[in-house]
């Protein structure tokens, strides 16, 4: 298909930089070196404004599950906008979009997981589950239950209450947030934090602290934990394999509910339809997004049980949002779990290209920069480090390496991204065998250009 759009880069990227505000970006630089512009998609692959074509190594934001170019999910836009492209789900009217997401949804989710209340957003839904698990507690006549115990380096989204329950530091050290009433507990980082503690131990002591922590506030005063199954912002971390149970453990034990955070996991990432269930968590409520649409329209939500749903519905919840079960956005949504239900896209990550990528993943940790490679499904993750036997970091700014890295897996078409000195993938669910033998050929050349940087 020809480019579209055949306006000059440069002239692109001036107006870009002199009016857009980016997200997570230094304005300045982008000032002088200009963003590269995405103009198309298809499968696994971008084309930029230069006509380059590149390996999307990280699904857009972790969202296109589906991959780029699903003519199935233009078509459901288009029928869904000429019937009705907007109505509101608030003061008892509803939509068949809605109706039919919804319990599509409470199919697909294990358990009891039945009822969803639908955000534009997974920031959105987690400022939900903020106000709904506090919401919960006071209906059921313990109003002192407010406290959301989450974790240092997990992410939540940007909002005041996601970015809150968020333990990011640098959203933290800005605009005044986290708001009151929030306890961060460790992450399960073994690799960086673990120190001689083996994974079974450090996974164990670091579960405790939510324990140690509930006792420290008091069990009448904690509302809710939340987590991702696997951090993924935060550098794609896995747990010690001990470190879930642990958690369910003391979740069972105390008066708390759990909230999965799924935007990432959710929707097949794992190889599974949902990463509590590769974690073997049982959580009362999941937030959900990105994957939900493959990204192709804004919608998030929160999934919540039988129980809450219950408790929630006995009163008016004082909380919604314009675009909650935006009707396009739902269509769209509904046709795209269609596709992944019928090219069994969740067992293709479980049994076929989760394996296949798994193993040559895994043998970057051959490489002289490489301290670490871990998987799950299609998320991964490797450590660059100076010396692989201590695990060392860096001397210079955590981070620089991993952003040269970053630079140069550009530079070879490859889209791997940085956190610090952490580099991650997570491809389409439909990368093929063919695509996973390139993106590794490409992160094995990035990573010999990093090296020869360092020297
Ligand atoms: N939760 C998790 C685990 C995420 O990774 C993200 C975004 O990356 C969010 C919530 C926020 O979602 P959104 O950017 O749609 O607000």
């Amino acid at each position: 298909m020809p480019l579209t759009n055949v306006r000059p880069t440069a002239e692109l990227q001036a107006l870009d930089a002199a009016h857009h505000m980016h997200p997570f970006t230094d304005q300045s630089s982008l000032a002088k070196k200009g963003a590269r512009i995405i103009v198309r998609g298809e499968g696994s692959w971008l084309t930029d404004s230069e006509g380059e074509r590149i390996l999307d190594g990280m699904s857009g934001l972790w969202c296109v599950n589906v991959g780029y170019g699903r003519e199935r999910l233009v078509q459901a836009a288009d029928r869904q906008m000429r019937e009705l492209p907007y109505y509101n789900t608030f003061f008892q009217t509803t939509h068949i979009p809605a109706i039919d997401l919804a319990a599509k949804l409470a199919e697909i989710c294990p358990g009891d997981l039945n009822h969803v209340f639908f955000a534009g957003s997974g920031s959105e839904a987690n400022d939900t589950n903020l106000r709904m698990v506090r919401h919960y507690w006071a209906l059921k006549g313990k109003p002192s239950k407010s406290w959301i115990i989450s974790r240092k380096n997990g992410y939540h989204g940007s909002s005041v209450g996601s970015g809150s329950m968020g333990g990011m530091a640098g959203i933290h050290a800005q605009g005044g947030l986290p708001i009151p009433g929030i306890r961060h507990i460790d992450q399960p980082y073994w690799y960086l934090e673990g120190g001689d503690a083996s994974p079974e131990d450090f996974g164990r002591a670091r579960a405790r602290q939510l324990e140690t922590a509930i006792d420290e506030i008091g069990e009448d005063n904690v509302a809710a934990f939340i987590a991702e199954p696997i951090q993924g912002a935060g550098g794609v971390i896995i747990p010690p394999e001990n470190y879930w149970p642990e958690i369910q453990r003391i979740c069972d034990e105390r008066e708390i509910l759990l909230i999965c955070d799924e935007v990432i996991t959710g929707f097949g990432r794992t190889g599974h339809w949902f990463g509590h269930q590769a974690i073997g968590a049982r959580p009362d409520i999941i937030t959900i997004a990105k994957g939900l649409s493959s990204g192709y329209l804004p919608i998030g939500g929160s999934v919540v049980s039988d129980e809450v749903a219950e408790v929630i519905g006995s009163d008016e919840f004082n909380h919604g949002y314009t675009y909650s079960g935006h009707p396009v956005a739902a269509a769209v949504a509904l046709e795209n779990l269609a596709i992944i239900e019928e090219e069994k896209l969740v067992q293709r990550v479980h049994d076929d290209v989760g394996p296949y990528i798994r193993e040559k993943w895994l043998s970057l940790v051959d490489h002289p920069l490489v301290g670490e490679a871990t998987i799950v499904g299609l998320m991964g993750s490797i450590a660059l480090t100076p010396h692989k036997p201590s695990r060392a970091r860096f001397a210079s700014e955590a981070g620089t390496v991993g952003y040269i890295c970053r630079e140069f897996s550009f530079g070879n078409n490859l889209i791997m991204r940085h956190v610090y000195d952490r580099m991650i993938i997570a491809p389409p669910l439909v990368i093929t065998r063919e695509e996973i033998d390139i993106l590794i050929e490409r992160v094995w050349k990035t990573l010999d250009q990093t090296h020869a940087r360092l020297k």
